[in-house]
This record gives structure tokens, sequence and C-alpha cells, in this order.
């Protein structure tokens, strides 16, 4: 995510280290370099100059500060900024209505299908949510069945009328079908179109005022960058929409919609979504995503995204294997099974401060975790158990049996062995939540 922008920015900051003091000379020189980098991510003009102008006016009155270093001071108040300028706080969405009514906007292939169907998701695994999906856009059949794919998908009913031309009446009767079944959440999947067009505007603008939804959503593609921005302003000027849903931050995008779109539409963007999966959803946090920007990673996600996948139970057992020296294989594959199922490697090591910097160019894909299942899977029960048992003539068949090296065999082994020590090590007292942590 935003790679090149971060990079941009590193390299602009680091102009003043070095310098003992915060001068107008080397803090013009830094704010112009942050200037390009933010145009060269698509940032909005008038945005970059509003945004280095605050920065470079915050830095001279600030140099009276000696206790940090300047260029440590330049990342504050650039992530301070950036962080503003993305919105502050999260803002979360508005579910008081019963049932509550959300409305989704957007041009075709923003991806409003996809996000319908992780919000409905993600409200479903709050456990008092029942979400009821409802499939409005009357010119594409194909919308409706892929609505469906999606909610069966996750076990979230689907409502549609094929029989029926008339969105407001079906967006009506979803809501009645809701009530009448007991769901407290109506999600509204609603017609795109490939641009703005009035009709498209006109006929999101009657549902809107016939079901008068709580939240009204505007889903945007974040690849799509100036024109994002562009796309959002024109829905806004109709619809008054209540916050920005941002799509497929887990593209090689620029990264100039996430900064703008705020402060030009003055609305939240709610949510991002960073992978086709159902699961691929995140909250917005301006400030995490300020510190992702500037390559300092979020490591805050990071441990959330481990604790939600965490079983204390699970741990314990691992702890026990390891005392008792009977940490096999099964459990190593279990471990990489938890681990993946926090996210694609990519995105994770984005999470890690410095990694974005340290990894880039660097071929992270998942086929290493790949790899290392299918020689986990060549061996047989015994000797996953007993790893030490592996000879010679063992590892080349389990090297032919999983279409890997002897080489790859022997650097898994030495992997394992190296884990199994520093595990041990950690046992004592204070590595123990660092265990808890890696098992969970
Ligand atoms: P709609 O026309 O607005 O309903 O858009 P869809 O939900 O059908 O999405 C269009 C395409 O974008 C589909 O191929 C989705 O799988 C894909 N997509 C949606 N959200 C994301 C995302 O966050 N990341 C990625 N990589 N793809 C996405």
């Amino acid at each position: 995510m935003f790679d090149n922008l971060s990079e941009k920015l590193d390299k602009a900051l680091h102009v003043l280290k070095g310098h003992g003091q915060i001068t107008e000379i080397n803090v013009a020189e830094t704010t112009k370099e942050v200037r390009r980098a933010l145009l060269d991510a698509d940032v909005n003009f008038k945005i970059a100059k509003e945004f280095t102008n605050k920065v470079k006016e915050k830095a001279l009155g600030q140099n009276v500060l000696t206790t940090l270093q300047p260029g440590q001071l330049m990342v504050k108040i650039v992530k301070d900024e950036l962080t503003q300028l993305m919105g502050g706080d999260a803002e979360g969405i508005d579910l008081s209505g019963n049932p509550s009514v959300i409305l989704m906007s957007g041009l075709q292939g923003s991806g409003k299908t996809t996000f319908s169907g992780k919000l409905a998701h993600y409200l479903k695994t709050k456990k008092t949510k029942y979400p009821l999906l409802v499939a409005c856009d009357v010119y594409r059949p194909a919308a409706i069945d892929q609505l469906h794919v999606v909610g069966d998908q996750i076990g979230v009913p689907v409502y549609s009328d094929k029989e029926n031309s008339d969105p407001v009446a079906i967006a009506k009767a979803g809501i009645a079908h809701a009530k009448a079944n007991g769901q407290n959440v109506v999600i509204i999947d609603t017609a795109g179109r490939l641009a703005v067009d009035e009709r498209m505007m006109t006929e999101i603008s009657d549902i809107r005022k016939a079901v008068e939804p709580q939240e009204t959503l505007f889903v945007v593609d974040s690849m799509t960058g100036q024109d994002a921005v562009n796309t959002a302003k024109a829905f806004n000027d109709v619809l008054n929409f209540d916050g920005v849903i941002l799509t497929k931050l887990d593209g090689d995008t620029r990264g100039g919609a996430a900064i703008s779109i705020r402060s030009v539409v003055e609305k939240p963007i709610k949510f991002i979504g960073t992978g086709e999966k159902m699961d691929a959803l995140d909250v917005f946090y301006p400030d995490r995503m300020a510190d992702r920007i500037l390559g300092m990673g979020d490591v805050i996600s990071l441990v959330e995204r481990a604790q939600e996948q965490f079983d204390e139970e699970e741990a314990r057992k691992i702890q026990k294997k390891i005392a008792k020296n009977t940490f096999g294989f099964d459990d190593f594959l279990k471990q990489i099974q938890q681990i993946k199922k926090m996210g694609s490697m990519k995105d994770l090591m984005g999470m890690i401060p410095g990694a974005g910097k340290a990894l880039k160019g660097m071929d992270i894909d998942d086929d290493a975790f790949k790899h290392v299942e299918a020689i986990i899977h060549s061996m047989t029960p015994v000797e996953r158990a007993n790893p030490s048992m592996l000879d010679a003539s063992r590892k080349k068949r389990i090297a032919k049996g999983s279409g890997r090296t002897v080489q790859e065999v022997n650097q898994l082994l030495k992997q394992f062995n190296q884990m199994g020590k520093m595990m041990k090590m950690m046992q004592g007292g204070g590595g123990k939540k660092m265990m808890q942590m890696m098992s969970g």
C-alpha cells in the first residue's frame, strides 16, 4: 500500500537529518519535497499546497523545541497533518435504527456489491446484528445473482425481485421483509453506471427519499486517483452522503484518493477494502493510515489481527509441548495456518514498521507458505512428531514427494530447530507474552 509515496516522503524527511536545528531554508527544502511526493501520489494540487503550507508554518513555529531531532519533529508534524487531513478520529456507522438502513452508492465496478457483502459479514460477526442484503440493480440480472452468491458465501439472506423493475419498490419491500423476519440491518445495493449520469443519480435519490437510510455510503475505487475524488464530489453534491468507502487499497494505488477525498467532500472515510475476500475489510483509522503512509507501520492493527486469531487454549497446549520437547511439524503447520488467517503476507509486512522499506523489491508472496506446507504434508505423521528422525534418505523422499529440493527441506528443518530453541528461551518469565502472541 502506498509504497511509492512512503518512499518519497521518507526521502524528503531525511533532508533534515544531520541538521542541528530547523531553519527556514531546510524546512522549505523539505516541504517542497513533501509536496512533490504528494503530487506524485495523485493528491489534489490545492490540497498538497495547503498541506505543505501548514507543515511549514508549524515547523517554523516550533524551532524552539530542541529536545527532538529536527527530522523527527518534522515527521511528527507531517504525521499529525496527514491524520488531520484524512479525518482525525475514526467514525463508525449509525446502527440505531430498527432496522438500520444502509444505502450503497457508487459507480459500476467500484466494489459496491463486494463491500455490501463485507459489511454484512462484519456486522454479522458482531452477534447482535442480523443483516439482510437487498438487490436493487434492476438493469443487470447478473448483479442480482452476484449479490446472491455473496450472501450464500457469508450466510446472509438476500432479498431480490427479478419481476419488479422499480428499485424504490424493491427497496421498500426489502425493508418490510427485514421487519417481518427479525433482521435489524438492511443493506441496499444499488445500480451503478460506468460514469456519473443523471438518471442514476435521480434513481438513487428517489430510493433514498423513500427509505430514509441511517447511512448513505459512497463506494469508490481508490485506484482511480483524482477521478475518485471528482466522482465523490459529484455524488456528494446530489446525495450529501454520510461516508466514503475506499476499495482496492490492496492494489498498487498511489494513495491520492485516500489523502484527498476527506477534505474535498468533508465526509469521513469509514471503511477500506483490502482484497476480494469477504473478510478483507478494515475500519478506517486516519492516524494508523498516516503511520502506514510514512512507513511507520501499523502495529496496532497487526496486534489486533493477531488477537482476533488468538486461541488461548491452543497457546497453552503449545507451551506445554515446547516444555516437554514434543513440539512437532503438525504444530508448526497449525501456526502457519493461524498466520495465514491474519491476511496476506504482503499486507502483514506493510504493518511492520520499517519492513516496507527493508523488503522493498522483494517478491513477498504467499507461495513460501505453500512450499513449506507441501514439504510438511510429504512427511509421515511419525516424522512430523519426531523431526530428529529425518535422515538423508527420508529427506530425499520428502523432497521428491513435495516437488521441492533437498536444500529446501534442510532449510525448513533448520528454521524449525531455530524456532524451537527461541521458543524455549522465551518460555522463562518475560517471554511469555511474546510466546502467546506467536502462537496466536
Ligand atoms: P460493483 O459493480 O460496484 O458492485 O462492484 P463489484 O463489487 O462487483 O466489484 C468489482 C470488482 O472489484 C470485483 O472483481 C471485485 O472482486 C473487485 N473488488 C471489490 N473490492 C475490492 C478490494 O477491496 N480489493 C480488490 N483487490 N478487489 C476488489
